[in-house]
């Protein structure tokens, strides 16, 4: 099987990437990636030599690029993860992010529609999404695959609007699609614009670390490899025109999170208790901001079997681990533009 994966260069991308490649020598990865600031071929050193593997730099933005690769390799399945990712860019830009989500998607759609016509062959437009087109949530109640979407921002209107493409033409075109929407990911290789990677550089660099608001926003959190385990099973066993949720089971208000966070980077760093959360600095609410997100993951762990396989305190740890371990990664990325992005976004230091 010929598997086009989108975005592999990014943080959960480079995670099912890597999953495949190890996983599935019968296969053949393909991973289109721009390598925007977000992509990084970093993240997937480890299977670049690999023979059931080939990069192509590309822009999902550039339909005649799109139906190119298609031609030419003839894949048998997408799973499409590029993305603008992060709401604060979304804020600033839209539009890059309409351009990228939405017309990047029909791009795929478009060339899938075009070259998969032979009904012999099994074929799969698989979506990656969040959690985010659901809107917000109040105290209580989760987001089940039935919740109607309500986005509330650029980012989340944006992936809201691709979920609908996706929809649309399994419904118009007959294009056999997966969609799931995730919560938040965190873990290895994960850009240091969110929370968790932000606060773990910043808490190193002793630097202020930036809460929203009250600090009271609630997430829900899953290791990225469960996400990348969860997408592997779906792509197998996940059923056509289906949605599912993906989800950690694990809610946390982002000022309880940040408080864990300091807790264990304190003992990681041999520092007093207290000195990490010392920088805990509050700062002005971003607009939009929506208060609850959380995921009812009961559809994909009960007919797909799935579940996280670490508890949160673990992931945490390994994640925490994983950027001590590799200083040179952060430095790297968090050079040149970055620190434009930096000091225009949280406006301290
Ligand atoms: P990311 O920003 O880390 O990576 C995105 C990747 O897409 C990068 O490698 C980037 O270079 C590439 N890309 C961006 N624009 C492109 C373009 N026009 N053409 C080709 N490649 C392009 O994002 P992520 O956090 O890994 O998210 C991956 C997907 O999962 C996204 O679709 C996102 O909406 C979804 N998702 C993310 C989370 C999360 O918590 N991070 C949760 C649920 C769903």
């Amino acid at each position: 099987m010929k598997i086009l994966i989108t975005g592999g260069a990014g943080f959960i991308g480079s995670h099912v990437v890597r999953t495949f490649v190890n996983k599935y020598a019968n296969y053949h990865i393909y991973n289109l990636d721009a390598l925007t600031y977000a992509g990084n071929l970093e993240n997937i050193k480890d299977v670049e030599d690999c023979d059931n593997y080939t990069f192509l730099k590309g822009d999902i933005n550039d339909a005649d690029l799109i139906d190119s690769l298609f031609k030419k390799y003839d894949f048998d399945a997408v799973i499409h993860l590029a993305a603008e990712s992060h709401v604060d860019r979304s804020i600033s830009d839209p539009l890059a992010f309409v351009r990228t989500n939405i017309i990047g998607t029909v791009n795929l759609l478009n060339a899938s529609v075009k070259y998969w016509k032979d009904s012999s062959k099994k074929h799969l437009f698989y979506h990656i999404s969040t959690d985010e087109v659901y809107g917000t949530l109040g105290e209580t109640g989760l987001f089940t695959e039935t919740t109607s979407y309500d986005p509330n921002s650029p980012y989340s209107a944006s992936k809201a609007g691709s979920d609908h493409f996706v929809r649309a033409y399994g419904e118009t075109y007959k294009l056999p699609y997966i969609v799931t929407n995730c919560s938040n990911n965190y873990g290895p290789n994960q850009f240091p614009e969110k929370l968790i990677p932000l606060f773990i550089n910043n808490i190193v660099n002793k630097k202020p670390l930036p809460v929203y608001g009250d600090g009271k926003f609630t997430r829900d959190w899953l290791f990225v490899e469960d996400h990348a385990a969860a997408i592997d099973l779906v792509f197998h066993k996940g059923l056509e025109k289906e949605t599912y949720n993906i989800g950690g089971f694990n809610e946390w208000q982002n000022i309880d999170l940040i408080k864990l966070l300091c807790k264990i980077m304190d003992e990681k760093l041999g520092q007093e208790a207290g000195t990490s959360e010392a920088l805990i600095t509050y700062i002005t609410d971003r607009p939009g901001h929506d208060r609850r997100y959380a995921i009812d993951a009961t559809k994909i762990n009960t007919e797909l079997g799935w579940k996280p396989s670490v508890t949160f305190e673990e992931g945490l740890a390994k994640t925490i681990d994983w950027y001590l371990d590799n200083k040179e990664w952060l430095e790297n990325v968090t050079s040149g533009n970055y620190r434009d992005y930096y000091q225009n976004m949280y406006k301290i230091d």
